[in-house]
């Protein structure tokens, strides 16, 4: 028996990775050429699948980077002339915060402690450029209710909202009019092999970076916002990609599609509610967020404290493999994906592993 990999990411693969990874190899995929008509069509494809499984509206284009945190740094370049605002509660959050100052631009922060969301109710009265936010905070669990981002929206009708959605997209039902700009990375969700990024903007968000290329503000390097965004038009990429992740992704979302987004969104509902369940009455653990509306359906977090490592190795003896807590809170804390590739099945015995745990 292989081992189940729940962890956040990288995470257990699709299960039919491995069919069309060997499709692959048979069809030189990886050795065509990235400027020829083989390679557009797959990223023809690979966008037109995601827009089918996503609802993505027309107005929005993909682009493909090498990771999200790539992703960071191309939207202070584009998008940071003035000032960006960042909702800080968790690890990933402080990241695009910390990259935004690093590249000498001005930023602000709200934070929150791990755990919790950061007070949409009482935000700076003040002008900004671009906000990021995560919608999954994979390193505590928690994610942001639709609404608060609604909340942003109209508080701030100027500012492009950036929503990190790396570890909850395909599975969370955005609406994208309330964001200009949404980005993942495969190796979460998806259930891919790392190595892409995937950023979606709109035509608001593609016209600012635009405007800020014209006024001279937009370093000119081989990957900003421009050129990818102008490559990416014609399926292309300003340098050579991961040709392979980029068919690989075609073909993942494709299956996807076929097993219908509604069936793998009530599924995540179901895992995430036994787990959940369980948790709230367990003997020595429990769910790290407390607050119910505000625990993520794809990445549960579990305060083990002590134990944590006793419950890491328990489930290993059983080839299930789970993760550590994340940064501060490693050797803390469990944190279990349950992403489209987990079925119901790994889960069900996941849980009733998880609560003869003494
Ligand atoms: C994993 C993760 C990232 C970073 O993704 P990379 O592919 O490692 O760049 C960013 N944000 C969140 C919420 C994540 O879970």
């Amino acid at each position: 028996m292989r081992n189940v990999y729940f962890t956040p990411g990288p995470s257990a693969l699709y299960f039919t990775v491995e069919h069309h990874l060997k499709q692959a190899l048979k069809q030189g995929i990886a050795s065509v050429s990235h400027r020829s008509d083989t390679f557009k069509a797959f990223f023809a494809e690979a966008e037109s699948n995601l827009r089918t499984l996503v609802q993505l509206p027309e107005d929005y284009q993909l682009v493909f980077t090498n990771s999200a945190s790539e992703i960071w740094e191309k939207m202070t370049d584009a998008f940071v002339a003035g000032k960006s605002l960042h909702l800080v509660n968790g690890a990933f959050a402080g990241k695009f915060y910390k990259v935004v100052k690093d590249l000498g631009k001005q930023a602000d922060s709200v934070e929150a402690p791990w755990g919790e969301l950061p007070g949409y109710a009482a935000l700076p009265d003040a002008e900004y450029d671009l906000i990021g936010l995560v919608h999954n905070e994979t390193s505590t669990g928690v994610k942001t209710p639709l609404a608060e981002i609604s909340r942003l929206r109209q508080q701030y009708p100027e500012a492009l909202i950036a929503l990190d959605a790396v570890s909850s997209l395909p599975v969370v039902d955005l609406n994208y009019a309330d964001t200009d700009m949404v980005y993942a990375s495969v190796q979460k969700a998806f259930g891919l092999p790392a190595g892409l990024g995937v950023w979606l903007l709109n035509d608001r968000a593609r016209q600012r970076a635009l405007a800020m290329q014209q006024k001279g503000l937009l370093r000119q390097t081989i990957h900003n916002a421009t050129s990818l965004i102008n490559q990416a038009k014609n399926y292309q990429t300003p340098s050579t990609p991961n040709i392979l992740g980029i068919y690989l992704f075609a073909k993942v979302t494709g299956d996807m599609i076929d097993r219908g987004i509604q069936q793998i969104r009530n599924d995540g509902i179901y895992k995430a509610a036994i787990m959940y369940n369980m948790l709230d009455q367990h003997a020595v653990l429990r769910p790290f967020v407390k607050d119910k509306a505000l625990r993520s359906d794809t990445i549960i977090v579990i305060d083990a404290g002590p134990r944590t490592h006793d419950l890491l190795d328990y489930l290993a003896r059983y080839k299930m493999i789970a993760g550590n807590g994340y940064g501060k809170m490693k050797g803390k804390q469990v944190r279990i994906a349950n992403f489209p590739t987990h079925s119901k099945e790994q889960f069900e015995m996941l849980t009733d592993l998880i609560e003869k745990f003494k």
